[in-house]
């Protein structure tokens, strides 16, 4: 599973870090940073919580 970010639309509310920390971090600049590409299997629900927390739909998950 890959989770694809749209760092335009991200505006770095870091709500997806905050839920899954281990998936997304913030750079300098606020935006989201994806800790591992593709997303590990052990991994993949976590980071499907932290796309669904997103207020402004920039993660996008892929099979
Ligand atoms: S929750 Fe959405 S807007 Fe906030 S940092 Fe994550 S990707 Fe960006």
């Amino acid at each position: 599973m890959r989770i694809v970010a749209d760092t335009v639309r991200c505006e770095g509310h870091g709500l997806c870090a905050d839920t899954a920390p281990e998936v997304y971090d913030l750079d300098d600049e606020a935006l989201v940073v994806l800790l591992h590409d593709p997303v590990p299997a052990e991994l993949e629900r976590k980071a499907e919580a932290g796309a669904r927390v997103c207020p402004v739909a920039a993660l996008r998950v892929e099979a």
